[in-house]
């Protein structure tokens, strides 16, 4: 993007400036999630109906971001002197006057493209084929809304021969405002279709309003496939150059389309010659498609820049049918999205030509989008499905239901009121050898039947419950003054629990910081877009200059790598370092000693660049009352060091002691933040029944087998048998985590809510369980740990902690969460 001062910004869109104007931006930001640190970024506060932009701007702040551009200024924000306020009537029209401008400044040329189907896919084709020849800038994948089409503008720069901006509406009126920030050269229109129709008069009006898009460009491009629309295109552009292509002899372009086995062939007249393409793709949407690109090129004479492979390697773009590899060898598609009538139809298409060999099957949910009269809507719908050689039918919703004779030209029928019922009786016997396409309105939670239908790999999970461990959070929460800071460990990977996840959850639950053991955990956070400051407990020597791109805080415990960290920041940069010093109060592991006190603070006055944002040390023995003399020793060590780093500077230093059983049992010792681990996760030494367990190790029986009495079980025999017995295959070993050690009989799994112990020796991939007395069958759930007996009793039986259990399940065991 170009860059512009907070100054310039103000100017432009004709807004108030509040601060400093020299502050240079190379990027607009709008979604406060989707944030990268490092470089001059301008944040735009959009206020929108369930979610105000403004709440982030402390946040934003925070991670160094100084302009601001808002609608309501908040007596809070005199809080942060060093930003720019930008203060406009309405931050989106401010954000448009800026891409407006950025267009203005554009040499090159726009090319605009609308339509309610392919104009995703014609834009990237677009590129695909114009960029042998051209610098070609176009919208970031499918930002084509009021929002999306400013943000691709602000992209344009000189340097760029030509530009493609999409254009989405959904309501009367969006498209005039869209228009006049884009300014189009020259327009494609890909179509009209059903979607969003609910808010329009009638098909005229919204097309009518689509067309408001190119009330200005010098050449149209549109098929002629629909005679009445060509018509109102003619009518209401009529000093508009309209180039139309199609199978008619009026057309500006001939296009023939005919499909081969694999592809298809495409035949082009044009000016008395004819030529002659191919691509790889044969679904009637790819074709439309190509055919506008070719409009495209041959309109602006660039037909003959573009190399005939680059045809036959077109990418396959927004066909939203991801395939998935489901039960009993069949294939699902997923199209849970949208289930307008056209859609629906280019899905019929698609699925047609991805899996030839398979019968087909359709789970469709009523259509919601549509205003028009509904049984001729289903009408349509059922001899669609027929003529796409669909053999079963799902129909799932009243509407569907009510009409079931509609469909009686299909073999195979069923109608649901809603998803529940169909899940109610689905068996998995039923579904064999078949493509199963998935076609939703987001309301009725097609996910769940996916799920079903899908093949489960590893089916041993480690399922997380948020809620305890929002609930759990709550309860140190309670033990705390409401000021104090909490800093939640997500180290190793959250106590093996997900990182991402778990500081997702706590982000949106006042957390003040978070801790991670090494940089890579810390930067990986970054990337998953998490911006909470972040305490590196461990970081390595030479990871230490990547800390301030990510804007990570090390721990420093040590002169060498104080003085090494104070050398690498002076490198790159010159902006003010947070560093967080630990103290050695007796555990006697990394740290600063008593001793060292004031030759640490001589340091650290002579370093310019960091400023101290803690003073920590860690207690030993926090959960054990037989060394609370020890513990209350440590805390008082710490309170003396620590006022006096404290008084040595001018600025408030945090202090931090307790951990969660220090939380517990030390109240007094709390300072200003506690730091979270194990009670997050529901284990605690002290009030076990206040906290909620979070994980359970849950896994399935694979296959049952009658052994009689004096056969073994498994290796070296160790499963010796007592009486004839029904043994079950769980699909979980030692290389899950499940521990050697627990083989025969020291621990047993709970299935249908009755405990079956472990048989022989656990295997690296699998183990067998007892469960003659229980009436199981394969596939039943199988617990290994959870909430009747959670991880801290295998602790037990294993002599060791809950630590060691929930961060020593394998990487392959998937973590699955649930609210
Ligand atoms: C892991 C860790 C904690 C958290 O301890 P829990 O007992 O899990 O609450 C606190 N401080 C430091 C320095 C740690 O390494």
């Amino acid at each position: 993007m170009t860059i512009f001062t907070s100054q310039q910004l103000a100017d432009i869109s004709e807004a108030k400036l509040i601060g400093p104007g020299h502050i240079q931006v190379e990027e607009i930001l709008t979604d406060s999630r989707h944030y990268k640190a490092g470089g001059n970024k301008a944040f735009v506060a959009l206020a929108g109906k369930r979610h105000n932009g403004h709440d982030y701007i402390e946040e934003l702040y925070q991670n160094d971001i100084r302009i601001f551009i808002i609608s309501e200024f908040r007596a809070a924000f005199k809080q942060f002197p060093e930003a720019a306020f930008i203060l406009c009537k309405n931050s989106l029209e401010a954000l448009q006057k800026i891409a407006a401008f950025v267009r203005n400044s554009f040499d090159g040329r726009v090319t605009a493209l609308t339509g309610s189907n392919g104009k995703t896919s014609v834009k990237e084709w677009l590129f695909h084929l114009l960029k042998f020849n051209n610098e070609i800038i176009r919208s970031p994948k499918s930002y084509n809304s009021q929002i999306g089409v400013a943000l691709s503008l602000l992209l344009l720069e000189n340097r760029y021969d030509a530009a493609l901006i999409e254009a989405g509406i959904s309501l009367p009126g969006e498209m005039e405002r869209l228009e006049k920030i884009i300014q189009p050269d020259i327009g494609i229109f890909t179509g009209l279709g059903d979607a969003h129709r609910e808010n329009f008069e009638s098909a005229e009006e919204k097309l009518s309003e689509k067309l408001k898009l190119f009330k200005n460009v010098q050449l149209l491009i549109c098929q002629s496939h629909d005679a009445k629309v060509l018509k109102q295109i003619q009518e209401e552009l009529p000093d508009t150059r309209i180039f139309s292509w199609g199978e008619n002899e009026t057309d500006n372009l001939k296009i023939f389309f005919q499909p081969q086995k694999k592809g298809t062939d495409i035949q082009l007249e044009y000016a008395g010659k004819t030529m002659l393409f191919r691509m790889h793709q044969k679904d009637r949407a790819s074709q439309i498609n190509i055919g506008h690109c070719l409009a495209y090129l041959i309109s602006q004479n660039q037909i003959n820049d573009v190399p005939a492979e680059a045809f036959e390697k077109l990418p396959n773009i927004e066909m939203r049918l991801e395939q998935i590899e489901g039960i009993n060898a069949c294939t699902i598609i997923n199209d849970s999205y949208n289930s307008d009538i056209n859609a629906l139809s280019i899905a019929l298409d698609l699925l047609k030509n991805q899996t030839p060999q398979q019968k087909k099957s359709l789970i469709l949910s009523d259509i919601k989008q549509c205003r028009r009269h509904k049984d001729q809507l289903y009408r349509q719908v059922a001899d669609m499905i027929h003529a796409a050689g669909i053999s079963r039918f799902i129909g799932i919703g009243p509407e569907l239901s009510k009409r079931s004779p509609y469909f009686s030209d299909i073999a195979n029928t069923a109608f649901f009121t809603d998803t529940a019922s169909f899940l109610k009786q689905f068996k998995e016997k039923e579904f064999k050898n078949e493509a199963i396409l998935l076609k939703a309105a987001r309301e009725f939670t097609f996910e769940l039947i996916s799920r079903k239908l899908q093949q489960k790999k590893h089916q041993t999970q480690l399922v997380i419950n948020l809620e305890a461990m929002v609930h759990n959070l709550n309860y140190f929460k309670s033990k705390l003054p409401k000021e104090t800071r909490i800093m939640a460990m997500v180290k190793a990977f959250s106590y093996g629990s997900g990182s991402h996840e778990i500081a997702t959850l706590l982000r949106h639950q006042q957390i003040d910081y978070l801790a991670a053991a090494v940089t890579d955990e810390g930067i990986r956070l970054r990337r998953e877009g998490i911006r909470l400051p972040v305490m590196i407990m461990n970081p390595e020597f030479d990871s230490l200059e990547m800390l301030p791109e990510y804007r990570l805080e090390p721990e420093i415990y040590s002169f060498e790598i104080l003085r090494e960290f104070a050398r690498k920041i002076r490198m790159y940069t010159n902006m003010q370092h947070g560093i967080h010093l630990k103290i050695n109060t007796g555990m006697n592991r990394l740290g600063f000693d008593a001793a060292e006190t004031d030759q640490l603070i001589a340091l650290l006055k002579s370093i310019k660049n960091i400023r101290i944002q803690s003073i920590f040390s860690h207690l030993a023995a926090a959960d054990d009352p037989l060394h609370d003399a020890f513990t209350r020793e440590q805390i008082r060590l710490f309170n003396q060091i620590s006022s006096r780093i404290q008084v040595a500077f001018p600025y408030k230093i945090l202090r931090h002691i307790a951990n969660s059983s220090g939380t517990e049992r030390f109240p007094e010792a709390c300072f200003d933040m506690v730091r979270l681990g194990i009670g997050l996760y529901g284990f605690s030494a002290n009030n076990q029944d206040k906290l909620q367990n979070v994980s359970s190790l849950v896994s399935h029986i694979s296959q049952i087998r009658e052994v009689p009495a004096d056969a073994t079980v498994g290796y070296s025999r160790a499963g010796k048998l007592k009486r004839d017995s029904r043994i079950a295959i769980v699909p979980v070993g030692y290389a899950d985590g499940l521990r050697r050690s627990l083989s025969r009989g020291k621990w047993a799994f709970l299935v249908r809510g009755q405990k079956a112990p472990i048989v022989g020796n656990i295997c690296m991939d699998m183990c067998m369980i007892d469960i003659t007395d229980i009436p199981a069958q394969t596939g039943d759930i199988v617990i290994i740990f959870g909430d009747s007996q959670p991880a801290d009793h295998m602790a037990k039986v294993l002599h060791t902690i809950p630590y060691e259990i929930i961060t020593g399940i394998g990487d392959r065991v998937k973590r699955v969460y649930y609210y």
